[in-house]
């Protein structure tokens, strides 16, 4: 008797310490459960833990029990308490065999362990014998001198799994965040580089680890004080005051985008700085946005001025009553108004139109229209205007209709004619052409004009947008013709775009859908 207690306390030396290196909840409970079941000689048993919040006993691990029927052990686990004191579970005996008799296992003997933990109840282990031996005095002993250990092993475990859990939450909201973030050491050498950050900057986590953040986060034309400068020799912060900087990233395929940084310190007990959290916003949209707001305000007070001036000079001369205008005089003033009234009118439409299709509100009227037609009426009308210039129209006899909004494909017409007057102060041919395919039809206008650089042309198309150049400055404009003629061209399903060779000229090119023959 004495030598197996001996060898009882021996074996649970041994399980001490294997249970004490174990961080794994699940493998630590079978650990646990299948060696006290060895101790005591049980031939079945359940480790129940209490979760929170309710508090309520959950099977953990079990032992000798076919899964299937753990539910069943429920009866078991009813009227836990929750403080250690109040530790007792009535009727023990009584139920279990109510469960045994309702699984038809031979369960006869029950003994129950209580885990406690700084007076918290954290669960039980229940340990069953099949045959008519009851657990001893002696049994009960052992298991009370090693319960606390497993308390505890079970405690560690319990708070490793539930900070991995957080570790885990944390990562995945740094790495799912829709704004860059990274983590820097008090060196600026990056910690943790997430997602965001790596579409940015065109830099994979695994390569921008362990680098010092200028590397990486090498800001132009900054304002504000960037921590991740070459030049940046002390990091300071003003208490827990975050650094703020904007400027501009260029990224892998040479374009750039803005972005604002915000550095926040993180200090450890001490009052040393242990990290730096940047938090990396691309603010493009934002800057586009801005700067298209002050555009509109200098292109529409620049624009309307013009012509509300002229007409309202030419007016008041006009109207003057102490003088007496020849009727040639009379005839030119109004003719100056109707004019400028024109201009207006079109860039009024133009605005109305520009505002409409980002507010989404463009719709075509659909119908056969012949093109060649419309091209010629609108070369018609601007033949009156110039006589530097000598137009051409150069489609062929059979050029089908196309399916479209006739109104808004003479706009299309009208803007790109009166650039390509507008940008050939020289004069020189001005040609109307096109061809078409199965299914589509091409449209061209071509000048021999002042041509457009290429770093420019792919954003000529958007609103607002004018090529600086003295022509620029001294031509009028609101810079929205071709953002107007590229979102009916896209509305009809077509593409537009153009060639061009500065001093030689450009041609604008767009498709649309033949109609029904
Ligand atoms: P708006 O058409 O609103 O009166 P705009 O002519 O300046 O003003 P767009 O028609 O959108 O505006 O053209 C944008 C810019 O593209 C022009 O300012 C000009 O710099 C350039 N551009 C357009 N067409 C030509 C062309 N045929 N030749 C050279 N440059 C051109
Ligand atoms: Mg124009």
């Amino acid at each position: 008797m004495i030598s197996y207690q001996l060898r009882q306390r021996e074996y649970l030396l041994q399980i001490s310490r294997a249970m004490t290196s174990r961080l794994d909840l699940p493998s630590l409970l079978r650990l646990i459960l299948t060696s006290v079941a060895e101790i005591v000689r049980a031939e079945a048993g359940l480790i129940a833990l209490r979760r929170e919040p309710t508090g309520n006993l959950v099977i953990r691990a079990s032992y000798g029990v076919p899964v299937s029927l753990l539910p069943r052990f429920a009866p078991l686990l009813a009227d836990f308490p929750l403080r250690a004191d109040e530790y007792a579970i009535p009727d023990l005996q009584t139920r279990l065999n109510l469960v045994a008799r309702a699984i038809l296992l031979p369960l006869h003997q029950v003994i129950a362990l209580p885990l406690t933990f700084e007076e918290r109840l954290l669960g039980v282990i229940y340990l069953f014998r099949s045959g008519s031996i009851a657990f001893s005095a002696n049994d009960e002993n052992v298991l009370a001198s090693f319960a606390d250990q497993v308390a505890i092993a079970v405690r560690n475990a319990q708070l490793y799994q539930q900070v991995s859990a957080e570790k885990q939450q944390l990562d995945a909201i740094i790495e799912h965040s829709a704004d860059g973030v990274m983590i820097l050491d008090p060196d600026l050498r990056i910690l943790v580089f997430n997602r965001a950050l790596s579409q940015m900057t065109g830099w994979p986590a695994e390569q921008a680890i362990g680098r010092p953040c200028y590397q990486v986060l090498a800001l132009e034309k900054t304002s504000g004080r960037s921590l991740c400068s070459a030049e940046l020799v002390d990091v300071h912060f003003d208490g827990e005051e975050p650094l703020v900087v904007e400027g501009e990233l260029a990224r892998p395929g040479g374009s750039r985008i803005a972005v604002s940084v915000t550095f926040s310190p993180l200090y450890d007990e001490e009052g040393r700085l242990s990290y730096v959290i940047a938090n990396v916003v691309d603010i493009t949209r934002f800057r586009e946005a801005e700067e298209m707001k002050s555009t509109f305000v200098s292109v529409v007070s620049h624009e309307l001025k013009t012509p509300v001036s002229l007409i309202k000079g030419y007016a008041s001369t006009l109207a003057r009553e102490d003088a007496h205008w020849d009727s040639e005089t009379v005839r030119e003033g109004l003719h100056v108004i109707n004019e400028e009234s024109d201009r207006l009118n079109a860039l009024i439409n133009n605005l109305l139109d520009a505002s409409r299709i980002q507010a989404g509100g463009f719709r075509l009227e659909r119908g056969d229209v012949n093109v060649v037609r419309l091209a010629e009426q609108v070369v018609e009308s601007f033949r009156i205007q110039t006589d530097r210039h000598h137009f051409v129209l150069d489609f062929p006899a059979d050029f089908p209709a196309v399916l479209g909004d006739e109104e808004r494909l003479r706009q299309v017409f009208n803007n790109l004619i009166s650039n390509a007057i507008k940008y050939a102060p020289g004069g020189g041919e001005i040609r109307v052409g096109g061809w078409d395919d199965d299914k589509s039809a091409t449209v061209y206008v071509a000048d021999q004009g002042i041509g457009i650089p290429p770093e420019e042309q792919g954003k000529l198309f958007q609103h607002f947008y004018r090529v600086d150049s003295s022509l620029r400055r001294s031509t009028q404009g609101a810079g929205l013709g071709l953002y107007l003629c590229k979102s009916i061209v896209e509305a009809h399903g077509g593409r537009i775009w153009l060639r061009s060779e500065p001093g030689k000229g450009t041609t604008v090119f767009f498709t649309l859908p033949i109609g029904d023959q």
